[in-house]
């Protein structure tokens, strides 16, 4: 089959970004919207648009049968979810193959298999990927939780199976509060979720966030795209993320690497992954999979040169990867800061229209947002707004160009997470790459 209009199952940044990979394979777009969203970028610039309900996300971006209809009635041959939104739903992807729409995604199997944690880490350790001690599989009593800890040791984390976001994890510190956490991360797993399944994990005491994005072409062959390094994380929410990590060298990459994409061959994975591991004492351990493109994924296409969402429409297009393992190279530093509509150092979520908008230019700077002056934030969704991605030759010559680009840009109307980010690159510990993922948490804490 060949794609020729592709729907575009999202919003914001992402939905732009898909457009434009779209756009330049001479692929039509079509975007679909809620009623909020009438004046965003991406429904301008698609070639066609299509309003599929009021605000909330659930009576619009996540309801199928009006996006479904939407790719119907607009003759779309492909429907790309972007992350978030229907993205990880299997049976959403069912759905779109059954109507004989290509899926821009991975086979809903596997996304099923890895939306379930408690199935994910199991899939994970069959193919060899070194794991987080911890309940062999769900824990169902308090008995079960409390052997399970006693043998791993206190602290335990407790994590929700149908997990996401950090919603549904609890850290127990001993025995006597594991009774009420566990019951707390169950009740909040199932508000959220519909799921109460929770597991045991040991509690790592001050690991790294490294993950690696890995491409499948669904059959057999895959590959790895090196490791970012999400360390700086508020709330389980990354909040600045490069590639490579500070912390590995050419040998872990490899090793790792290797392994991870021997795994994703073995399983005969289909597009765009990414395998999160925390890392400690120069350790590995896998906590879970997303089946998804990430919003971090710009800084692997800066040091690899190799765009991913063009590589995902090729392959739901049944064509092969356009690239080998071994003509990959990973070069030069690449930094995202993540800026949102909110105040730089409560968090407070600030919508509200945009007056005056200038974005960074210059070698190496990449903005992925729709932000324009007159636009409008709307109160309903997450509150990104854009991503700065800024390239270096070296970590140093990045951080620099970093900088440069942050005093360039300028957002007024909300607040934004830009003087976070100005501040956060003065921070020894931030230049050196000598940061955890409790790096960001007590730093803001001593702040005040
Ligand atoms: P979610 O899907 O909810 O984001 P993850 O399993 O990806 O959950 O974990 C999110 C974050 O929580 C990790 O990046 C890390 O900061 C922290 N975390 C998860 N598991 C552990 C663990 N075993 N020990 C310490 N921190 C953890």
């Amino acid at each position: 089959m060949t794609i020729s209009r592709l729907l575009i199952a999202n919003r914001g940044e992402i939905a732009l970004r898909i457009h434009r990979a779209a756009h330049e394979m001479g692929i039509e777009t079509v975007a679909v919207h809620s009623t909020a969203d009438t004046d965003a970028m991406h429904v301008r610039l698609a070639d066609h648009a299509i309003c599929i309900g009021p605000p909330a996300a659930k009576d619009s971006y996540l309801n199928q049968a009006a996006i479904i209809s939407a790719a119907e009635i607009s003759g779309a041959d492909a429907i790309h979810p972007g992350y978030g939104f229907l993205s990880e739903n299997a049976q959403f992807a069912e759905i779109v193959e059954a109507h004989d729409i290509a899926w821009i995604g991975p086979k809903p199997e596997h996304i099923r298999t890895m939306g379930d944690k408690v199935a994910a880490k199991k899939t994970a350790g069959a193919l060899g990927l070194p794991l987080v001690p911890g309940s062999d599989g769900a824990v169902y009593t308090t008995e079960e939780a409390a052997r399970v800890a006693e043998e791993i040791g206190y602290p335990v984390l407790v994590k929700a199976a149908s997990g996401g976001g950090g919603r549904g994890m609890k850290v127990i510190p001993s025995r006597d509060q594991l009774e009420t956490l566990v019951s707390q991360a169950k009740s909040e797993a199932k508000a959220a979720f519909g799921d109460d399944t929770v597991y045991i994990e040991k509690y790592l005491g001050n690991p790294r966030h490294i993950e690696f994005q890995v491409f499948g072409d669904g059959n057999g062959n895959a590959i790895h795209l090196g490791e970012r390094d999400c360390s700086l994380q508020r709330r389980h929410q990354k909040v600045l993320e490069e590639a490579p990590s500070p912390v590995l060298g050419q040998e872990d990459r490899e090793r790792m690497g290797g392994i991870v994409a021997k795994a994703m061959a073995e399983m005969g994975y289909r597009g765009a992954g990414t395998i999160e591991f925390l890392w400690e004492n120069g350790e590995f351990y896998f906590i879970e999979m997303n089946t998804r493109l990430q919003v971090e994924h710009p800084v692997t296409e800066a040091i690899t040169g190799v765009d991913l969402v063009r590589e995902q429409i090729r392959v739901a297009d049944g064509k092969p990867l356009s690239i080998k393992q071994d003509e990959i190279e990973f070069k030069g530093h690449a930094i995202e800061c993540r800026i949102n509509a909110e105040d730089p150092f409560n968090f407070a979520p600030s919508p509200g229209k945009i007056t005056t908008y200038h974005a960074p230019g210059g070698m190496h700077v990449r903005v992925d947002s729709g932000l324009y002056a007159g636009y409008s934030i709307p109160p309903y969704y997450d509150s990104m707004i854009a991503k700065l991605i800024v390239y270096g030759r070296t970590r140093e010559g990045c951080i620099m160009r970093l900088k440069r680009a942050l005093d360039e840009m300028v957002v007024e109307g909300v607040k934004t997470s830009i003087p976070l980010h100005c501040a956060l690159l003065e921070e020894p510990d931030i230049l050196n790459g000598d940061y955890s993922i409790k790096w960001l948490e007590e730093w803001l804490e001593k702040r005040g």
